[in-house]
């Protein structure tokens, strides 16, 4: 792992790549797609079989050629896998040449292994790297590695960051207070977590007394992945507003990569790495390749991958693709990701997807930004409806007010929607409800004491 030494007003990590001109892209993806057809063809069971059967040759001519290829999909993996070898018939080399494996999280159904041989694993982290240098990250920087690093794709990523030269500080899943911890004595300026769990913490961080911005003055990129929530614009805005640090969405599969896409600083969907990942946009129901800009699902095939290809990997993730020359310089195609298929539900003839309702969500500052959508039917039609919960910091801040002015904390501030108290209007509002005992006894001594006086 050779360190670069690029300078640190460097903008690219690979300037000849990453803004290289989409014809000559085009041309080194039609290079290496042949070589990955045919290295899958000759080296693995399935391929071999599948692409037989349909009479379909590994040797093409232009990328367009790829569209006549069947799609893989999760299934395909778990029936693969162990079947003839431990990786089983997807994979193209034989388990001596694998160093690295990660898993699916097993979120929709069996796990699957991800086998990496050296060059994969190398590849991997220069991509890591690339998309870390996107971020702003430098070699005087300081990375908390706060993911998983049980058979999960992301837990190596450290290793890019450490390609580039910045100091990898290796925590991992920890319990919120071990992490608050470390974060506050290695005042790290870089940290990657999921988007549910950064604003998570930073409410915890608050709860324990810190203050994000001044505690953690160091920190200014969090990156988020894992959940939809990163490509949100008002959930990244409200861990910002946490955190006063700049936060980067980032994309993975484990199937390929720990994070294939990253966004740079426009912020305008996910550089993918395209010299190493081609990326097509299907009709999910046709499988018709659609044009640039319209949504349908996401089908990876890799370029350079050894141990196990993935050629035309049908994700179930439901997006599009803007192949034009970003703002930031860069050539390779972002993607927007919406959500996964089997989470979009269609009312009254509109797609909706759950990010669609986080954004909404998250944008309101009266809310925490929880929430749970239920789609139903009722008289044959989709319906959906939304539970959330309204913001406990002005419960907390009432709560603090009074401590600071009467010196004691109530118990407990309720907060209750606008004229739920039914005050308004009236003239003489009771707004003082006395149930203590001790007033009662207190006004019975008082009582008996005024009679006794009447008497004397
Ligand atoms: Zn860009």
């Amino acid at each position: 792992m050779a360190k670069k030494n690029l300078p640190y007003d460097e903008k690219y990590y690979d300037r000849e790549v990453e803004t290289m001109p989409r014809p000559e892209l085009e041309k080194l993806q039609l290079e290496r797609l042949k070589d990955e057809l045919v290295w899958s063809y000759e080296n693995s069971a399935y391929y071999k079989r599948t692409w037989d059967e349909a009479g379909i040759s590994p040797h093409i001519d232009s990328l367009e050629d790829l569209q006549k290829f069947p799609f893989i999909n999760k299934q395909t993996e778990r029936d693969c896998q162990g079947v003839g070898s431990f990786f089983g018939e997807l994979c193209c080399v034989p388990e001596d040449d694998v160093v690295y494996m990660a898993t699916s999280s097993g979120s929709t159904g069996v796990p699957t292994m991800s086998p990496f041989s050296q060059h994969d694993f190398d590849e991997f982290m220069h991509a890591e790297a690339r998309l870390f240098w996107q971020t702003g990250m430098r070699p005087n920087d300081r990375y908390l590695h706060g993911m998983n690093f049980a058979l999960y794709v992301g837990g190596p990523c450290v290793i890019g960051a450490q390609e580039l030269g910045a100091l990898g500080i290796w925590v991992g899943a920890v319990p919120s207070d071990r992490l608050l911890w470390a974060m506050k004595h290695y005042q790290p300026t870089h940290f990657w977590s999921s988007p549910s769990y950064a604003w998570l913490l930073g409410q915890k961080a608050i709860e324990k007394g810190y203050d994000p911005k001044k505690d953690f003055a160091n920190l200014r990129t969090i990156i988020i992945s894992g959940e939809p929530g990163g490509s949100i614009e008002t959930t990244r805005k409200a861990i910002e507003d946490i955190w006063g640090a700049s936060v980067y969405d980032f994309f993975g599969l484990s199937d390929i990569y720990g994070a294939c896409a990253g966004m740079c600083e426009y912020k305008d969907g996910l550089h993918i790495i395209e010299d190493q990942i081609l990326v097509e946009v299907v009709d999910p129901v046709t499988h018709e390749v659609l044009p640039d800009g319209e949504k349908g699902e996401l089908v990876y095939t890799t370029l350079t991958k050894r141990s196990r290809p993935m050629i035309r990997f049908a994700t179930g993730d439901i997006g599009w693709v803007n192949r034009e020359t970003c703002q930031c310089g860069r050539t390779h195609a972002r993607i927007h990701i919406s959500g996964r298929k089997d989470e979009m539900f269609i009312v009254s003839a509109v797609n909706v997807f759950p990010s669609d309702i986080e954004h909404v969500v998250r944008k309101d500052k009266g809310l925490t930004g929880e929430y749970r959508i239920r789609a139903y039917d009722e008289n044959h039609t989709t319906k959906y409806e939304v539970s959330d919960e309204p913001f406990d910091a002005i419960s907390k801040r009432v709560e603090n007010a009074l401590k600071t002015h009467t010196g004691v904390r109530p118990a407990r501030v309720i907060v209750f929607d606008t004229d739920k108290l039914g005050a308004s209007g009236e003239h003489k509002v009771k707004r003082f409800i006395d149930e203590r005992t001790s007033t009662a006894e207190a006004q019975e001594v008082l009582h008996a004491a005024e009679e006794h006086a009447k008497h004397e």
